[in-house]
């Protein structure tokens, strides 16, 4: 995207602590560590509640272990505020789960729009074998929350490569439920 504003990127060392593979982890921040993994670049025009930001993301493909290659993922700050994402190159899951632990995860191919509803929490997985390109759009005023999921133990599941090669859910043994109090606060901020 050219002409905007903003970008960011990701490299593979700053990911340490998301996957369940410590030491395959380990293994590939050796050779891999300072390689950008992902990349988001944005156009923000304010952040107003009434307008949009829009931009593109790009996630290389990639295992640690059996895990697929993922993006931090968030919450909204503002937790009432939606996103959609739609696939222009790869093939991707969007891992969702909501504030109780229910999870979504919807296999996104090229030309694919996912939908990610008010207060779920969401993730960017690129189950493929190249590139995972997806333009989003979301509420300007949204703002992100990635304390979320590291106070949880992670998401509820894990995205991992079958024998097979196709990807599958797997329950995150370190996943711990937000308590009832937690919920309640988190909820009251979209009130
Ligand atoms: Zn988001």
């Amino acid at each position: 995207m050219k002409g905007t504003g903003h970008s960011y990127q990701k490299k593979f060392a700053d990911l340490s602590g998301m996957y369940a593979d410590a030491s395959a982890f380990d293994a590939l921040r050796e050779t891999r560590g300072d390689e950008v993994v992902y990349e988001v670049t944005d156009f923000k025009p304010n952040d107003r509640a009434g307008d949009l930001i829009t931009g593109v993301t790009r996630m290389v493909p990639g295992q640690v272990g059996h895990e697929f290659f993922m993006t931090r993922g968030h919450i909204h700050a503002q937790v009432d505020r939606p996103e959609m994402y739609f696939v222009l190159r790869g093939k991707g899951v969007m891992q969702m789960e909501s504030p109780e632990g229910k999870t979504e995860a919807m296999e996104m191919g090229l030309h694919t729009m996912c939908y990610v509803p008010p207060y779920w929490i969401h993730r960017s997985i690129n189950v493929g074998t190249e590139e995972l390109v997806m333009l989003f759009c979301y509420p300007a005023d949204s703002g992100q929350n990635y304390d979320i999921i590291a106070q949880s133990g992670g998401m509820r599941h894990r995205v991992m490569a079958r024998t097979d090669g196709a990807w599958e859910l797997v329950d995150n043994s370190a996943y711990r439920a937000r308590a009832r109090d937690a919920l309640g606060a988190l909820m009251a901020l979209g009130a």
